[in-house]
Formats: C-alpha cells, sequence, structure tokens
C-alpha cells in the first residue's frame, strides 16, 4: 500500500511488562516490526498546518467499557500537554466532538496479542491529516493496567500521532515496549529534529 495516498498506518504498541520481567532478557518487540517497516518512507510524515492553530484532540469517554473510569479524561490529556513541552511548533486543544476533531483518543478492554495501544494514522504525503488512538485497559491476560502503565502507552500511542517512530533504545518512551512512562529527553530532540528538518509547508 506504500505510494498510494492518503495512507493509513497501523501502529501497534507492545505491551512488556513494566518491572515485571527484571532480569530477564525482554520479550522480542514483535508486534513492532511492521510499524519500522512501513512507516519507513523517503519524507517523514508530521503534522503541517498547525503552527497556527492547535491539533484538535477529542478523548472519548467510555463509561460502558470495563476497567474505564472518567479520570482518564484528564491524565490523558496530561499526556498530550506532556509533548506540548518538547519545544516543537505543535499545540493541541481539546474538543468535544469527534466530528470537531483531528485526532480521537477511544478505550477497549483490550487489544488484540500483546498490545495495549494503536496508533491510526492517516498521512497525506509528508503531512498527518488525522488519526485514532485505541487505548486499552485490560492486558492479554485480562489485567487491569497500571495508571503507569496507561500514562507509557498513551505517551507512545501520542509519539506516533505527532510523527515519530521506534527507537531501539529502552530508556526512549518511543521503544515498542513499555519500560519507561515518561517522555526522555532523546524523545524530545527526536520531535524537534522532525519539525525543523525541513521548511514547513505553506498554511492554506
Ligand atoms: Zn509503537
Amino acid at each position: 500500500m506504500r505510494g498510494s495516498f492518503p495512507l493509513l498506518l497501523p501502529l501497534y504498541f507492545g505491551a512488556a511488562l513494566f518491572g515485571a520481567n527484571a532480569g530477564a532478557r525482554p520479550a522480542p518487540p514483535v508486534a513492532a516490526v511492521a510499524d519500522v517497516t512501513i512507516v519507513a518512507t523517503p519524507v517523514r510524515a508530521r503534522w503541517e498546518r498547525h503552527s497556527r492553530r492547535p491539533i484538535r484532540v477529542f478523548i472519548a469517554a467510555a463509561p460502558g467499557t470495563r476497567g474505564w473510569n472518567p479520570g482518564l479524561l484528564e491524565t490523558t490529556w496530561a499526556s498530550f500537554r506532556r509533548w506540548s513541552t518538547a519545544g516543537v511548533p505543535v499545540r493541541f486543544a481539546r474538543v468535544a466532538s469527534a466530528s470537531d476533531a483531528d485526532v480521537v483518543v477511544e478505550w477497549v478492554d483490550a487489544l488484540p496479542g500483546t498490545c495495549i495501544g494503536k496508533t491510526w494514522r492517516e498521512d497525506v504525503g509528508a503531512e498527518i491529516s488525522n488519526a485514532r488512538i485505541t487505548l486499552a485497559l485490560h492486558d492479554h491476560r485480562g489485567r487491569v493496567l497500571t495508571p503507569e502503565m496507561q500514562r507509557g502507552a498513551a505517551l507512545h500511542e501520542i509519539g506516533h500521532l505527532l510523527g515519530l517512530e521506534h527507537v531501539g533504545h529502552r530508556d526512549s518512551i518511543m521503544y515498542p515496549q513499555v519500560w519507561v512512562t515518561d517522555i526522555a529527553e532523546a524523545d524530545r530532540n527526536a520531535l524537534r529534529s522532525l519539525y525543523t528538518s525541513r521548511a514547513p509547508v505553506a498554511a492554506d
């Protein structure tokens, strides 16, 4: 499907058990391999027309989904704000409906396999057009994801939403499994590099 636009990129986030595998070799990030291959386009996509207006984010309530609680709305929004500190001209604004949004965040009980997060991103050429993030509330064994795991998953998926790809070092939030639950200086640098590596496309 590469070369046909718009391009929908499914980005799966593997659920390594944070802290549970101490001392053991981490499982290979199986679910991540496809991401990196698909995303390897000549020009990496980013949001282009949002330096003047923010990316509009709708975080859906999911009261009917097992394990969901209203506090997730604010903690997830806090993860968006966290990325806003990276020093790039990308801002987020919350909106009240999916129809007004560039980005929709939704929850499910669980995702297939060991995934705990997934980002569908629609890229038009080198410009990200819109995206949908799905966050799981339970791992593949049915266990409730801790707030730390949920925060790590949200930050990771928002990284994909902004255009970042997976990296191979575990101190990055963009490692394909949860080993850290905050963005690192390397992640901020990667984002700054992406958003300053070429001239912006003129806003319409
Ligand atoms: Zn990922």
